[in-house]
């Protein structure tokens, strides 16, 4: 049965509050001004446009019966010992996705011309394949076919598959290829052709092995080609195995793999948000709930060797080196931003930006360009990134695209209101009433930000909401000067609503103080935060120089730039900690302990900085 995508989205509603919920502007109404978000987009960037599609794009012509045009890359796209995880392509698919996002935030013509070039070599050799499959295993079709036949197979086609799929969605929502919705729609048509004599049981059987996000891909597929019959094969890849524990309050979640579980809840929110089905609304945020709230390290990354692990047991995994797998990040943001379109409150965004700041922007080696895959809690360890060629793990693939999509959270908007939930120097058009924000700042190296209105047609009467942060108790709101004494709303904003002549201006104070937050389960090991920046321990450089954190083979983290790094242990209650860490006046954001260190003091910067340095996160805190 067809019916549209207004059908669907009316019923979906139909149960629901009648206010439309706010949207997100298009990235390419959102620029980034000056500051580290800009140059970590330049740098994402210039990665990008090192990369050859052509060589991306060898095993996939291969498999259509044409001859490749460049040699494969290495790592996990060809190279032992990773061939057992059937991965070949996925690059492929996470570049396609970074690339449109990039020409959506930037409006570089380069990128959308790799995004074409790729998208009609993927029809080319659709078209070739003749069965609306493409793909870039190295034994053709012989996996899918094996999962779909319910014989064993070799390691996790359909989370590949899952990459190509959203490429090419990327590829039509933000670079406007329309030949990409072609190729997505005969790639699903393949699928719900292929898994249709499967029963439920047999397709749930095949679900236990990591498929990325083939649910939300399912789902995007429905509500862009209007088709229903997407949206019911959607439901039939979700994971009934984590969705039925979730939905009912649940949590699942000790030892199994991360990275594995969020996706699949993307695709239950993108579900319960076409259809309106509360049992994969109620699964979506109770997981967001137990994952942010009981599972998270202080940057908002969490598991160990890319597993959840018992509450109770943090402090346990503290000395692992495989902590904050950076993929397992990148989706909690996809998540929560999913979250608060439906629920506008600031709380998903005091996760987003401690995430954003914390997580993703300490991600990228500011000098390479490269990106990690774990982030180590071990104390006095380092961060690996990639090497440019010949490593292509998951977090190289979503750390393409985490750097080019940064304009796509600081606003939302809805018919009459716009929201400003993060302070990165930023221009917004809002096209629908003629006004554009520009938002100037140095935050956090300053606890202030700028928003400078410009209007074309005055007067316009619009309410901005202004998101108060969580660690901000003293927020203050001055529009042209004057101040604004609209309280808090319970959603945690300041709405300011009138009539907006052009120059306009509002300015928001950010007050940041210095705070600890314990290890979950473990009350004497603490971390320290400056606002929502998480700062670390600068314990030097032992061992490292120019290019030695560039590894290949990311198993190997842990194993590599050993040192014996002496980490100090705090003396004195946490409160009386606090009044023994001096600001350094020199320096942004940064600080140090004054007499309490053991058996030296240690300064404090924020974490995101520290790309070639050794650090500490949490320290143990002894009676003084
Ligand atoms: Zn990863």
């Amino acid at each position: 049965m067809l019916v549209t995508l207004a059908a669907i989205v009316a019923a979906s509603r139909a149960p629901r509050a009648a206010t439309p919920g706010p949207v997100p502007f298009a990235l390419n109404d959102v620029r980034l001004l000056d500051g580290p978000f800009l140059d970590a987009q330049k740098r994402d960037t210039a990665y990008l446009l090192s990369l050859q599609p052509d060589r991306m794009l060898h095993n996939f012509r291969a498999n259509a019966g044409l001859e490749p045009t460049a040699p494969v890359y290495g790592g996990w796209e060809s190279e032992e010992p990773w061939v057992g995880i059937r991965c070949h392509g996925h690059t492929l698919g996470h570049y396609l996705s970074a690339a449109s996002l990039m020409y959506a935030s930037t409006g570089d013509e380069r990128m959308k011309q790799r995004v074409d070039y790729i998208v009609a070599e993927l029809r080319a050799c659709q078209t070739a394949a003749r069965n609306g499959l493409v793909c870039a295993f190295p034994d053709g079709v012989a996996q899918l076919e094996n999962a779909i036949a319910g014989r064993p197979f070799v390691g996790v086609p359909w989370y590949t598959k899952h990459k190509v799929f959203a490429g090419l969605r990327d590829a039509n929502q933000y670079a406007a290829s329309s030949s990409a919705l072609d190729v997505l729609t005969q790639l699903a048509a393949w699928t719900a052709a292929s898994v249709a004599p499967m029963s439920g049981e047999q397709l749930q059987r095949m679900l236990r092995t990591e498929h990325g996000g083939m649910n939300e891909v399912l789902a995007d597929v429905a509500a862009l080609t209007g088709d229903s019959a997407y949206l019911e094969l959607a439901r039939r890849f979700s994971h009934e195995a984590l969705l039925t524990p979730l939905a009912e309050g649940r949590d699942p979640l000790d030892g199994l793999h991360a990275n594995t579980q969020i996706p699949k809840v993307i695709g239950f929110q993108r579900i319960a948000g076409l259809s309106g089905d509360e049992r994969y609304r109620r699964a979506a945020r109770f997981f967001w709930q137990t994952v942010v709230e009981g599972r998270s390290f202080v940057t908002g990354g969490h598991g160990d060797n890319e597993h959840f692990f018992p509450p109770a047991d943090f402090a346990r995994h503290l000395g692992s080196a495989k902590t904050m797998e950076t993929c397992g990040t990148h989706n909690m943001l996809r998540l929560t931003r999913m979250l608060w379109q439906e629920e506008p409150s600031a709380t998903y965004f005091d996760y987003f930006e401690r995430a954003l700041y914390n997580g993703i922007l300490a991600s990228q080696d500011p000098e390479s360009g490269m990106m990690t895959y774990f982030q180590a809690t071990r104390p006095g360890y380092v961060r690996l990134f990639h090497t440019p060629e010949r490593s292509f793990w998951c977090c190289t693939g979503t750390g393409m695209e985490n750097h080019a999509k940064y304009g796509d959270s600081i606003y939302f908007k809805s018919p009459a209101a716009l929201w400003v939930n993060l302070f990165i120097p930023s221009v917004v058009t809002w096209t629908e009433i003629g006004m554009t924000l520009r938002q100037t700042t140095s935050f956090p190296e300053t606890p202030v930000t700028h928003l400078a209105v410009s209007i074309a047609r005055p007067p316009v009467r619009a309410t901005l909401h202004i998101r108060r942060p969580a660690w901000c108790s003293q927020m203050t709101v001055r529009v042209n000067g004057r101040r604004w004494a609209a309280a808090v709303s319970a959603a945690g904003y300041v709405g300011i609503d009138r009539a907006w002549r052009d120059g306009d201006r509002i300015e928001v104070t950010l007050p940041m103080t210095l705070r600890a937050e314990p290890l979950p389960g473990a009350s004497d090991v603490i971390a320290f935060l400056y606002g929502p920046i998480v700062l670390a321990g600068r314990l030097g450089q032992q061992g490292l120089a120019a290019g030695n954190q560039i590894i290949v083979n990311e198993r190997e983290s842990g194993s590599m730039l050993k040192a014996d790094v002496e980490i100090p242990v705090l003396a004195g209650d946490v409160p009386g900690l606090l009044k023994r860490i001096r600001r350094d006046p020199h320096a942004p954001v940064t600080f140090r302990t004054a007499g309490v260190g053991r058996p030296r003091d240690v300064e404090l910067a924020p974490y995101y900085r520290l790309a070639h340095e050794r650090y500490n996160l949490y320290w143990k805190v002894a009676p003084g």
